[in-house]
Order: structure tokens, then C-alpha cells, then sequence
């Protein structure tokens, strides 16, 4: 077999967010040993598990734990477990590659950030994991022999653009990791990483959770004055889930969250939660603080881990929380499981639907807290995560009350903060029995749309969705406390609350005549022309009937591929405008005419410019236009 060791090249992204690291901007360069053991202690999941599941399997679990050895004369610092290893192809693809999703968009965001401690906060977002070695060291060394496999794979890179990877005849179970540590860190004492007191120190900051040993030589001087060395194990292993909420520092809880979640950040809120009773579970969950780049990817994967008994079992548990709430991390351990428990037996599980259910309106009782308690952590936690939770108003029904409590909109009211649907009733006028919305692709586009024009004068509030997700629960959702929810852009509007026999009916008949020719001229584009009470100061808007799609969800559906037939819009005219009432005058007096028919196109195309909407056949209306606007001058 060949021993020959083979070059590759860094992939083009990969090769940028080494530089980074290599020339490192982190303050805290510490973090890289809690990586490397978050990485080794993973390993030892993964191999307790596998061995569990494939009997036949050779491997040694007699004794699973990481040892962590310095060598102060050569410099470096190795972190060793014996846990699943990785075969030649996982090296190249897991440690060869950062495969992220994300990192195309993360190099994107940090070219256009000037700010380092803004560019710092993006890489921590991002996480780098085994990368963050090349902070400290210059050379990383990597020897792995995966389980049931008997070669074993070294990897060998010094951060600058190539690896190499050889394959080796002799390597014990497990990965080691060698960093060849920088020099000018060996001259900062603060920073020596081959001193077992600094390294003890640094385990115990940030991974003394780990619930398998962490070893290293110690040196211990007794009494007399003796000194020798020892190995011994420097983390307390304790389960931080199993121990009672007052007896973890907030800083525990920092840093487990970090280990689990690959996040550099802070979570900005913790749930520590203990169930007994019928069902016996603990769990410890935290929102981040800042959305994953992929949260709105297909492949975006759950964060729960489910433990059962203190036993690591899987990862993203789907079954624990809803797609909705997947930017939730943590550990679920639940007592009465067994511990050969599959997907599929989770799925139909009573317990953990029961436990979902209960975590579920943890959750949003925490944000509903946090709400009334912080409120701009709140505003932290909707910016980042609102568009995820609302999705939750489609597929969650029975938590949907709750979920509208704690989503919050942005309003014709303020245009500085959101508001919440209970703040908006409260300030919903006496003959007011609907909440008004209006969905768009921005804030600026809606605001300045035709159909908010009468609500506006009139003072009424209208939220303004800008969301994707808005087109489709508004759709679903029927009202919040007993008002309904009711599309401005949709259906007829009656905002001086007159009911039908109220209406204008002398200037409907006023307007009888020219509206119905509009309806047959316009027919390819519209169902109806007729009169509008939405409108102020522009002469005509389109809006949807009441029972059919907006334009932005029939585009969304459309892009998704589904057929539909085409949906017709109204077009709404205002009888006010000079416009509109120089057309009645123009047909009573002279009838249908060639000039006539073109300004009714063009009004129609106007309608449809000012909602930020698409033309069908821009060219011809920017030839009428043209031609319009020459006979001015
Ligand atoms: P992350 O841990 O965030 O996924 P890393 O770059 O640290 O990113 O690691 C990439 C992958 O390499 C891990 O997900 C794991 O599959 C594999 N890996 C890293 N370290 C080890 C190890 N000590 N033992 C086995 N596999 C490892």
C-alpha cells in the first residue's frame, strides 16, 4: 500500500477563512481547546453508540476518554480520544473542506464589513471548529484510524493554502490532534498552552461538562517539596442538565451552550427545565442570539440532542420540537426511554410527543416573558427569529393563539418599532372590528402603495407584512381575539362603517356608464372597475377579490412551480381625481373613443406601478405614455 502522502489544495473559500484564523482577529484565542474537545467528545458519542448498535463491530470501549499531552521541548500540545475516527474520505471531506453551508455568504458579508469587532462577531457566528487550531498553532498535525477500519489516515497542514493526506499502516482507535504551536504565543506567559495549569484552567472554563474524562499529566508538588507528575482527570463531568438551576454559574451555561451549539456567541436566553411526575425528563435549552446562516435552508438541521439516562442517543431530534423552533439548541434526557430507541419509534412515542408538546410552550412562554421582562432582548430574539416563528401560525395550529401573542409586525403606527397584535387592538378605533394589514415585499413599497391612502387619512393603523411567510398564514389565520384579520388590498372596504343601503349610490349611477365600458376594455386584465373608498390622492389601485390570492402568493406559488389559472384583480377608481372624473365627462359627452381607451390603460398600469407591482406589457405602456406626454408640450 502506498504510504505516499498527496497534496490538495485548499478549497478558494476555505483557503480565505483559514488566512483569517491563521492571522487571527480573536481576542480569545483560548476557545480552540474547547473545539478540539467538543470535537473529541463527539467522537466518543459516536463510538458508544456505533458499538451499541453493530455488535459485530471491532472496536475498544473499555475505557472512552480524551488525554491532552504538552510537550514543552517541541512546542505542541495534542488532544487524543479514542472515539469513532474518521476513514481517509471523512478526513478529506469533514477536515479538508469547511463544508459549511454559509461560508460563500459569510466571505460576502465580512468584504463588506470594515468594522473588526463586527467582522469578529460574523466568524463567531459562523464557527470554525477544528480550523480554530491555526490561531495557535502554525501546523496541524491529524492521525485518525476510524473504528473497524485498520489503516489509519495522517493529515498534515500548515493553514497556507495545501494539506496533505497519507495513509498509514499503524494508528491507534481514535483521533489525535497536534498543533505545533505558534511562537509568539510561547513568549506571552498567559498563553503558554504546554503548561498543564493553564490547560486545566481552560478545560474548566469552558468544558468541564464533558461527560467523559479529560486527561492530562499534572505536576504536584506534596509537602516536602517533591514534585511528580500525575495523570489525572481535570474535568468534574457532571451532566449541567442533571444539576439544579441555582447551583450553575450563568458562565456554565455560557459555555455549554457554545459545545453543543458550535456557536461562538452567547445564547441570549436559557431555559433549564426538570419534569417529574409521570413522565421524568430534564432539559436545558437556549436560543441564540444570532440566526444561523442556513436557518432558511432546506437541510437546515434541528438542535436538540436527546439523552436518555445521561447517555447520548442522537442528534437533531426532530421529534422534540417542531420545524418551526429549530434554531433551538440543547439536550432533552428523558428517563423511561430505552436506550436502542429509533427514529421511528420517537415518532410514534406518546412520552416525547408529550414532551414536545410541554417543551413547545416553554418556549414560547420564555419569549412571552422575555417580552414583558426585556423588551429589547425580544426585539433582539423577533429580528433574528420571527420569520421561523411565524411559520409556526401555518403548521402549528394548536399553538397558534400563543404564537400570535409573541409575534410582533411592523405598522403604519410607529416607523421605528414593531408592534404587537395586542397593542394594536388596544388602539383600534371604537368602530373598528378588524385588524388591517397589508402584505408586500417591503416596508417602503407597502407604505407608499395606493390602497393605504384613505386608512392613512382617516388615521386607522394598518401592519405592514413584509415577510414571505406573512403572504401565506395570513391566509389561514382567521382572526386574533375575536377580530378578524382583513386585507386592505383585498375585497371592498367600507371605512366610514356604512353598511351596503348606505352607500353612495348617486355617484355610482353617476359613474354607471364609463365604469362598465372600462370593464369591457380592461376585460383581459381585470374582472371589475368600479369605484373605490380606499383612495385619496391617486386616481385608481388594484386590489384582489376577496376570495382569491394577492399577487405576491400567486407568484410564490407560480415560482414553486404550481399551475394556476390566471387570477384576475379589481381595479379600483377614484372618483375625486381629476382623472377619473375628466373620463366620465369625456365619455358622457363624446362616448367611446381610441384616446379614451388608451388613458384607461394607462390608469390601469399606473394602478399597478404604484402597489410596486409588474406591468404585463411595459413597452406598450411606456409607448402610450410617450406619445401622451409629447401631445403636452
Ligand atoms: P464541527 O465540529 O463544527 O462540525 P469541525 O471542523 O470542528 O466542525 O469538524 C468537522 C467534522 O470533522 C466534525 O463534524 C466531525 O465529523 C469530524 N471530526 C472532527 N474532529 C474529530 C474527531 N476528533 N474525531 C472524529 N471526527 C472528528
Amino acid at each position: 500500500m502506498s504510504t505516499q502522502a498527496e497534496t490538495f489544495e485548499f478549497q478558494a473559500e476555505s483557503r480565505k477563512l483559514l488566512q483569517l484564523m491563521v492571522h487571527a482577529i480573536y481576542s480569545n484565542k483560548d476557545t480552540f481547546l474547547r473545539e478540539l474537545v467538543s470535537n473529541a467528545s463527539d467522537a466518543l458519542d459516536k463510538v458508544r453508540l456505533e458499538s451499541f448498535r453493530d455488535k459485530d463491530l471491532e472496536v475498544d470501549t473499555s475505557d472512552p476518554h480524551i488525554l491532552i499531552e504538552a510537550d514543552r521541548q517541541h512546542r505542541t500540545l495534542t488532544v487524543r480520544d479514542n472515539g469513532i475516527g474518521m476513514s481517509r474520505d471523512e478526513v478529506q471531506d469533514l477536515i479538508g473542506t469547511i463544508a459549511k453551508s454559509g461560508t460563500a455568504e459569510l466571505l460576502q458579508q465580512l468584504k463588506e464589513t470594515q468594522d473588526g469587532a463586527a467582522a469578529q462577531e460574523l466568524i463567531g457566528q459562523f464557527g470554525l471548529g477544528f480550523y480554530a487550531s491555526f490561531m495557535v498553532a502554525d501546523r496541524v498535525t491529524l492521525l485518525t484510524r476510524r473504528v473497524g477500519e485498520s489503516t489509519g489516515t495522517r493529515w498534515d497542514s500548515t493553514g497556507e493554502g495545501t494539506y496533505t493526506i497519507e495513509t498509514v499502516e499503524e494508528a491507534p482507535q481514535g483521533t489525535a490532534v497536534t498543533l505545533h504551536l505558534k511562537a509568539e504565543d510561547q513568549e506571552d506567559s498567559l498563553l503558554d498552552y504546554t503548561d498543564s495549569t493553564t490547560i486545566t484552567n481552560i478545560v474548566k472554563r469552558y468544558s468541564d461538562f464533558i461527560s467523559w474524562p479529560i486527561r492530562m499529566e499534572v505536576e504536584r508538588t506534596d509537602s516536602e517539596g517533591t514534585t511528580t507528575r500525575q495523570l489525572e482527570t481535570i474535568n468534574s463531568m457532571k451532566a449541567l442538565w442533571a444539576r439544579p438551576k441555582e447551583e450553575v454559574a450563568e458562565e456554565e451555561y455560557r459555555e455549554f451552550y457554545k459545545h453543543i451549539s458550535h456557536d461562538w456567541n452567547d445564547p441570549l436566553e436559557t431555559i433549564h427545565l426538570r419534569a417529574e411526575g409521570t413522565i421524568e425528563y430534564q432539559a436545558l435549552l437556549f436560543i441564540p442570539s444570532v440566526a444561523p446562516f442556513d436557518l432558511f435552508t432546506r437541510d437546515h438541521k434541528r438542535g436538540v440532542q436527546l439523552y436518555v439516562k445521561r447517555v447520548f442517543i442522537m442528534d437533531d431530534c426532530e421529534e422534540l420540537l417542531p420545524e418551526y423552533l429549530r434554531f433551538v439548541k440543547g439536550v432533552v434526557d428523558a428517563q423511561d426511554l430505552s436506550l436502542n430507541v429509533s427514529r421511528e419509534i420517537l415518532q410514534q412515542d406518546r412520552q416525547i410527543q408529550m414532551m414536545r408538546r410541554r417543551l413547545v410552550k416553554k418556549v414560547l412562554s420564555t419569549v412571552k416573558d422575555m417580552m414583558s421582562e426585556d423588551p429589547d432582548r425580544y426585539a433582539k430574539f423577533w429580528d433574528q427569529f420571527g420569520q421561523a416563528v411565524k411559520e409556526g401560525l401555518l403548521n402549528d395550529v394548536d399553538n397558534r393563539e400563543q404564537i400570535l401573542e409573541i409575534a410582533s409586525f411592523e405598522s403604519t403606527h410607529d416607523p421605528e418599532s414593531r408592534t404587537t397584535l395586542r397593542e394594536y387592538i388596544e388602539r383600534m378605533k371604537d368602530s373598528q372590528d378588524t385588524i388591517y394589514y397589508i402584505t408586500g415585499s417591503s416596508r417602503s413599497k407597502v407604505e407608499n402603495s395606493p390602497h393605504i391612502e384613505a386608512f392613512r387619512d382617516k388615521g386607522m393603523e394598518v401592519l405592514l407584512l413584509t415577510d414571505p411567510v406573512d403572504e401565506m398564514w395570513v391566509e389561514s389565520v382567521p382572526e386574533f381575539d375575536g377580530k378578524r384579520f382583513q386585507s386592505i388590498a383585498k375585497g371592498q372596504v367600507d371605512l366610514d362603517g356604512k353598511d351596503e343601503d348606505g352607500k353612495d349610490t348617486e355617484r355610482e349611477q353617476e359613474f354607471a356608464d364609463v365604469l362598465s365600458w372600462m370593464s369591457t376594455k380592461l376585460a383581459d386584465d381585470v374582472k371589475e372597475v368600479r369605484l373605490s373608498s380606499r383612495l385619496s390622492s391617486s386616481p385608481a389601485c388594484v386590489v384582489s377579490d376577496s376570495d382569491d390570492m394577492g399577487p405576491t402568493l400567486e407568484k410564490m406559488y407560480r415560482a414553486m412551480g404550481h399551475e394556476l389559472p390566471p387570477v384576475k384583480r379589481i381595479l379600483e377608481v377614484n372618483p375625486d381625481h381629476p382623472l377619473v372624473s375628466g373620463m366620465r365627462e369625456s365619455y358622457d359627452r363624446n362616448g367611446q373613443s381610441r384616446e379614451l381607451e388608451e388613458t384607461a390603460e394607462l390608469l390601469h398600469g399606473m394602478a399597478l406601478l404604484a402597489e410596486g407591482g409588474e406591468l404585463r406589457e411595459p413597452a406598450q405602456f411606456t409607448s402610450l405614455l410617450a406619445n401622451r406626454l409629447a401631445q403636452t408640450l
